[in-house]
């Protein structure tokens, strides 16, 4: 089935008990068991599996094109459920503008824990495999990357990875399935934060991590989820559940109008650069086409001429977009990513990154063009 007949229905049923059309929230924290001791509806207790939580895997599986998929609270501890996974001496390569968020996790979380990271530019396939090592065991990308958009070649790192015997994950939050699915291209594992384009809406916290085929990191996620309690709510997962039903239209509306406004700020003289991998000058725009299909998404930044003052001074006039961090929800929302990520942040001061929403472009571009008068 296509994407969008997926999304509407992967997962779900008809409530057996009721005929409720839209799924019930199962709030129960205990299930009651059959008079033999078993479970006969295979439900035991909420940590360790609840059916909102199972109809919204089934879904992402199925999207992803992925065997199995695992939920978690949020992104990040995806994230931590992945890395926990190695063990003392493992190296571990990650890309070296890796999301901020990420880099924490990596660097802070599991400060003790003995792992040899190391942060190299995943878009240099000659550099990812010279850094390659006996113990490389986890080689992660993140395409497009946050905030710079820069597009890291999927079946170049899977091949690398696998010839290492390391697992491949790629962070596809800014892609989404409905534009790029990395497993198709021999990533072994995919990791998304489902705050947000998958969720959609702004309004939940929660991540997943998907794979192609069994695996001993996938199955210490699980224990991570199940035993390490790393759950989302009944209520988060029924939100993102909802929130996907119109993931592939919000998704290429997103996109349209990203490439659109990619296009205006381009031709601005205010504008020093656009980092968007749907515009011809960016440097991955073949390979983008290649690995997106139907889209390059809706994240974009830009550089404004001058510095941190100018850029803020722009974000500051904006009245369309809101100035918040995050994205991937309906409305536009622009930040200052440098004050962000704090005073180690490598981002150059004179960039706003913009999460493009559904609303009318014309009015996008106006707010713009109003802005950077
Ligand atoms: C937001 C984000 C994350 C972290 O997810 P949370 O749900 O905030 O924990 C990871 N990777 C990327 C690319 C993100 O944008």
């Amino acid at each position: 089935m296509k994407i969008e007949t997926l999304a509407v229905h992967a997962g779900r049923q008809i409530d057996p008990a009721t005929g409720a059309v839209a799924a019930p929230i199962h709030l129960t924290t205990t299930f009651e068991r059959g008079a033999d001791g078993k479970y006969p509806r295979g439900f035991s207790y909420s940590r360790e599996e609840n059916p909102n939580r199972n109809t919204l895997e089934k879904c992402l599986a199925a999207l992803e094109g992925a065997k199995e998929a695992l939920v978690f609270a949020s992104g990040l501890a995806a994230v931590t459920a992945s890395v926990q996974a190695m063990e003392p001496g493992d190296h571990l390569l990650f890309p070296d503008d890796l999301y901020y968020g990420l880099r924490k996790v990596v660097l802070e979380v599991f400060q003790k824990a003995q792992l040899q990271t190391e942060f190299i530019d995943m878009t240099d396939l000659d550099a990812v495999q010279a850094a390659v090592r006996p113990n490389t065991r986890l080689i992660w990308c993140e395409s497009p990357s946050n905030p710079m958009l820069r597009i890291t070649d999927l079946a170049g790192i899977a091949a690398i990875a696998r010839k290492a015997n390391a697992i491949s994950v790629c962070d596809g939050t800014f892609a989404t399935p409905v534009l790029q699915r990395p497993l198709d291209f021999g990533i072994d594992l995919v990791m998304h934060s489902t705050t947000k384009f998958l969720s959609g809406h702004s309004d939940v916290v929660g991540g997943v991590l998907l794979t192609r085929h069994d695996n001993y990191l996938f199955e210490r996620a699980r224990k991570f989820q199940k035993y390490g309690g790393a759950i989302p709510s009944p209520f988060d997962c029924w939100l993102t559940r909802r929130g996907i039903d119109t993931l592939p239209l919000r998704v290429r509306q997103q996109s349209a109008n990203a490439l659109h406004l990619a296009r205006f700020l381009s031709t601005h003289p205010r504008v020093e650069q656009v980092n968007y991998p749907g515009l011809a000058v960016h440097p991955r725009h073949e390979l983008a086409a290649e690995q997106m299909a139907g889209g390059f998404g809706g994240m974009l930044s830009f550089h404004v001429k001058g510095g941190r003052a100018e850029a803020m001074g722009v974000a500051a006039k904006l009245k369309v977009f809101t100035r918040a961090t995050s994205l991937g929800g309906t409305h536009s929302l622009i930040e200052h990513r440098a004050s962000v990520e704090g005073p180690k942040s490598k981002t150059p001061q004179n960039l706003l990154r913009a999460s493009i929403g559904i609303e009318s472009v014309e009015d996008l571009q106006a707010d713009l063009e109003r802005a950077l008068a």
